[in-house]
This record gives structure tokens, C-alpha cells and sequence, in this order.
């Protein structure tokens, strides 16, 4: 399912990424889908490979929310087994690989992952075990360096999420570093799992979690407030806390100094400026959001009160360059690579036809992504290295006359 950029955007698919928002049970490739259906006898909906690609993005595309969540049946009905847990792993690496991804936080929710007897331990070593099956062939076969980290997501429906925080806490050593809450946003706030957020504060495990995504600010505040997020998934209802005003209500002394009073400025409410001051990341999946109508249009954005906005139903549409010209630490990313048919190749390419993103903007996002990232900071200071090292060679394969330094 790997996608191949045509021609012309090679340079992007090679641009060494980082990439934070992921979901394994997400980006499982169509045949495999269908070779381990056919052994544990899986029903599908189609019985090739082609077909079955095609039905998970008409379904993600439907903006039907029932056929949006049985994809995800299918792909985690053939994650069951150690084996299949293992190769849909390994897999997973190769896919960072193809995407140029060198660091990859990749999530998924063990407790999805029992009904063939396999306790909470041994599906996260079977993830472990698949990660570094997976980058050992992307090392040796390749030749590409690819480092996969597990994040460890607990259901906000359900209420064994301090246990899921504790099996993140036992398992850094196989690679585990971060804690999230995924599953229904709405009616189900991060203050409701209020013992796993302290347990993995108190033992500094590091949080992020869904949130802008399906619900507003309220279940952003509480991520922030109880949850104590380091990053935010999605974020992006975070623009309900914009508003447009006129200079001569914003600011009345920029007026006084000769600015036109019906010029229209963006205000940012206490929580965004928070949130952009703190530079705290958001985990930005422009394709998933607009399968899911996930984020505000930017037509509408800071015009209306409220839930009612537009959704943003096109890329141009997508609040994703508003918010990083605005100043917020964005992060670009897939979320779900099979139902979306992305990548973090192929959102940039986006972003380089929409809005004329090219590799300065790359870079500063990929930059954003190692700060934001949950490695350490030895580790962020090598990749950075490596970023900069391989940009001040690409521009100068560009610019051979000229001596100018990616980032300088
Ligand atoms: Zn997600």
C-alpha cells in the first residue's frame, strides 16, 4: 500500500520526516488484511487487495461515522494473534521507511488486541518484536535507519486506563514512550481517567492526547488542565478560540498610532494564546480531519461563535497553514494511513500544492516534530544534526553557485 510521488516530488518522499501521530490498527496494507482473514476465517468486504483499498477510503470518506469505525473492525480483527501483531508491526516500519520517516511514534490500544488470549505484555512485545523485526529490514535491506516507538493508548469509553498507564510504565524498556486516550472524544474528557494522567505524571511518562479533534475547547482545556498533555492529537478545534475583530476594538491604541480601525485582526482566547505561547504541539492530520469534519473551514474560522462553524471539506479549506503562520508548534502527520490513503509524504505534498509549502517550511516542520517528539534530548540534538546536515546538502545541490545553509 506503500504510495510512490511521481517523479517530480521524489525530493519530498526522500526529505527525512518524523512523524508523532500514527495508528497502527490504521495503516495495515490490504493484502495483509485479507492473508490473515483468510487463516483465522475473517469476513471482508472485498477480496482483493485493490477492492479492499478502495472500500476503506470510500468508507473513511463516507461521513458516515458507522462506516468509519468498521474499518477499524476489520484491521484489528487481524491483529489479534502474536504472530499477525508481529507482522502488521514489522510492516508498519517499512511503510516509515517508504515515507522517509528516521523516528516514528507509532500508537495503538492493547486492550483491542486480547480476543485471541494474548494478555496486555504479551501484545505490547509483539509490537516491540514487530518494531524491531521491521527495522532491521529497512536497516539492512534498504539501507534506511528507521527508529519505531510505541505510544500506548487507553479507550475512553471503557475504565482500565490506569492499567494501560502502568503497562506504559513497565514497558520503557521496550520502547514505550507515551501515554495517550484515544477513542470518542465527546462525553468523554480527560478528567474522567484522571488516575492513569496522574499515575503516568507521577512516573513521567509523557502524555499526549486526543483532543480538538471531535469535541471543542472544553476537552482541550481538560487535556491541558487534568491531563497534562505535552502535545495535543489534532488540536485543531482549537480555532473555536479565534475570534476577528477590528483593529478599533482589538486594540485601540494601534489606532491612536495610525492604523486603519476597520482592519480585521485574528484574537486568540486565553486557552489558544496558552497553548501557542507554551508552544505546546499540536499533532496536526489534515486528511483524517477532513474525512471526519474534524476541523473548522478557515472561511468561517473566528466568525462565528461556536460549534457552528464550517467543517473544512477541502485542503485549502484546512486550518493547518492558519495555525502554523500563526505561530503554533505544528506537527504534520497521517493519523490513519490505510483509511486516509496518507503519509507524511504525501500531506506535504499537499502542502506544497496548496499552499505553496516548499523546504524551508518542511524543515521547520520536521524541526517542530523532533522538539515535540518523546525521545531524549541527546537523541533530538543527533536527529537535528542529521535534519540540518541533510538540508544544507539539498539546498546546495539546488543552489550550486550559492553557499546558503538550510535553517542559517
Ligand atoms: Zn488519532
Amino acid at each position: 500500500m506503500s504510495q510512490t510521488a511521481t517523479p517530480s516530488y521524489k525530493w519530498i518522499e526522500q526529505l527525512p520526516k518524523v512523524c508523532l501521530h500514527d495508528h497502527l490498527d490504521g495503516g495495515v496494507s490490504p493484502q495483509t488484511i485479507i492473508d490473515i482473514s483468510q487463516e483465522i476465517g475473517h469476513e471482508l468486504p472485498a477480496d482483493n487487495a485493490e477492492d479492499l483499498k478502495k472500500w476503506f477510503e470510500e468508507a473513511a470518506d463516507s461521513r458516515s461515522l458507522v462506516r468509519y469505525l468498521e474499518t477499524f473492525e476489520h484491521t484489528v480483527a487481524v491483529m489479534q494473534r502474536r504472530e499477525d501483531l508481529v507482522r502488521v508491526a514489522a510492516e508498519h516500519v517499512l511503510e516509515l521507511a517508504f515515507d522517509g520517516v528516521l523516528y516514528g511514534e507509532v500508537r495503538w490500544a492493547p486492550e483491542q488486541h486480547l480476543q485471541a488470549g494474548l494478555s496486555l505484555q504479551d501484545a505490547v512485545e509483539a509490537v516491540a518484536e514487530g518494531f524491531a523485526q521491521g527495522a532491521a529490514v529497512a536497516r539492512d535491506r534498504m539501507g534506511k535507519p528507521v527508529m519505531p516507538r510505541q505510544i500506548l493508548c487507553a479507550m475512553r469509553q471503557n475504565n482500565n486506563s490506569l492499567e494501560i498507564a502502568k503497562l506504559a510504565v513497565a514497558n520503557r524498556g521496550l520502547g514505550v514512550v507515551g501515554f495517550d486516550l484515544a477513542g470518542p472524544e465527546k462525553g468523554f474528557l480527560p478528567a474522567q481517567h484522571q488516575e492513569a494522567l496522574d499515575y503516568a505524571v507521577k512516573h513521567y511518562m509523557p502524555i499526549t492526547l486526543h483532543a480538538g479533534e471531535a469535541d471543542s475547547l472544553e476537552s482541550i482545556a481538560s487535556a491541558i488542565h487534568e491531563g497534562r498533555a505535552l502535545r495535543l492529537g489534532h488540536g485543531v478545534q482549537i480555532t473555536d478560540d479565534f475570534s476577528i475583530l477590528k483593529i478599533a476594538e482589538a486594540s485601540p491604541e494601534a489606532v491612536e498610532q495610525g492604523a486603519d480601525p476597520d482592519q480585521e485582526v485574528m484574537k486568540l482566547g486565553l486557552l489558544s494564546a496558552w497553548i501557542k505561547d507554551r508552544q505546546i504541539p499540536l499533532e496536526v492530520c489534515p486528511c483524517s480531519n477532513l474525512q471526519t469534519d474534524a476541523a473548522a473551514s478557515t472561511t468561517s474560522i473566528g466568525r462565528v461563535n461556536g460549534g457552528e462553524q464550517e467543517r473544512a471539506r477541502a485542503y485549502a479549506q484546512h486550518p493547518v497553514d492558519l495555525l502554523y503562520r500563526s505561530g503554533f508548534a505544528v506537527t504534520i502527520n497521517p493519523d490513519n494511513r490505510l483509511m486516509s490513503n496518507t503519509s507524511v509524504t504525501s500531506e506535504f505534498i499537499k502542502l506544497h500544492e496548496t499552499f505553496r509549502y516548499d523546504w524551508p517550511e518542511f524543515f521547520e516542520l520536521t524541526m517542530n516534530a523532533v522538539d515535540a517528539s518523546f525521545m531524549q534530548i541527546e537523541q533530538k540534538r543527533s536527529l537535528k544534526q542529521i535534519l540540518q546536515d541533510y538540508y544544507n546538502e539539498f539546498v546546495a545541490a539546488q543552489n550550486p553557485q550559492e553557499d546558503s545553509k538550510a535553517g542559517e
